[in-house]
């Protein structure tokens, strides 16, 4: 069996993939997906996962391990197109960035994050979710680095 580079062993634990490729034919290119990870500072794993059908296109949340690893996770429509698909996962990685960046300065965990920072930015009384903060930089976030591929069509 080959060793692995400590490089490599990295990137195992950086990001958990989905067993298998997306239905619409499309994967994750982890070489791109790593590189954004480090370029934005997120230093926690993150689990990606498919979302069922019904319901939205992604969603991120923070959970812990049974071996008490926080770990940002993922979930992603493998139905979209892929263009869509890598807009949505911008949009999901730009929470991530938000959780990180707000443990970092409030010194609190990433685990507090939605409940401590995410649910007071939904503003005004009977705000919608598109009314929040976090949405609207996560929606800028999106549309400023869509045009970097995370998923790559994949090779029949
Ligand atoms: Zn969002």
């Amino acid at each position: 069996m080959p060793e692995l580079t400590p490089e490599q062993i990295n990137a195992l634990l950086s990001i958990v993939l989905p067993p298998t490729a997306a239905r619409a034919g499309w994967e994750f290119d982890v070489t791109e997906l790593l590189e954004a990870k480090q370029v934005l500072r997120i230093h926690k794993p993150i689990h990606f996962r498919w979302t069922s059908p019904r319901r939205r296109n992604g969603t991120h949340y923070v959970a812990i391990t049974p071996g008490f690893q926080l770990v940002h996770k993922i979930t992603l429509n493998q139905n979209g197109h892929i263009t869509d698909a890598n807009a949505t996962l911008w949009h999901e990685i730009a929470h991530a960035y938000q959780a990180e960046r707000w443990a970092e300065s409030t010194g609190r965990s990433i685990r507090h994050f939605y409940q401590e920072a995410y649910k007071p930015a939904r503003g005004a009384h009977g705000a919608s979710y598109q009314d929040n903060a976090y949405e609207i930089h996560a929606r800028k976030m999106a549309d400023a680095n869509k045009h970097v591929m995370l998923l790559k069509e994949r090779k029949q």
